[in-house]
């Protein structure tokens, strides 16, 4: 299982590595924040980390959002919807589990099918 150095995750506007503290993802982000550079006009509802799309130059160009930072017990998880999810602000999996009641039904369901089949991680 991987765990954290110290150039991973280091919210270095600049990028660095990104590491799913989840399910272990490694990938070079090149901007952390919630306005890439690159791409004029684009504001994030989270600082997150974001990757420019390696195909294209210039602005305007298209990047891929990596994931970010659990705002409840702050690990960085990846986008994957068996690592994290977004309403209203990012929670990894197991803290949406955790904090379940606070979710709508219809996001309960998702919860539930995700953890499914992550439980492996999730030994409690
Ligand atoms: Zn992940
Ligand atoms: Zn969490």
């Amino acid at each position: 299982m991987a765990y954290v150095t110290e150039d991973m995750n280091s919210k270095n506007e600049k990028g660095g590595t990104f590491l799913c503290e989840a399910c272990g993802l490694t990938e070079t982000y090149h901007y952390y924040g919630c306005k890439p550079p690159f791409h004029k006009g684009v504001t994030f509802l989270e600082n997150c980390y974001v990757l420019r799309d390696p195909f294209q130059n210039g602005s305007g160009g298209s990047f891929l959002l990596l994931g970010g930072e659990c705002t409840s017990c702050s690990r960085v998880v990846c986008q994957d919807t068996s690592c994290s999810l977004f309403y209203t602000k990012r929670f990894c999996l197991n803290c949406a589990n955790a904090n379940i009641e606070e979710f709508p039904p219809e996001i309960h369901q998702r919860i539930k099918k995700d953890l499914a089949s992550t439980t492996k991680m999730y030994k409690n």
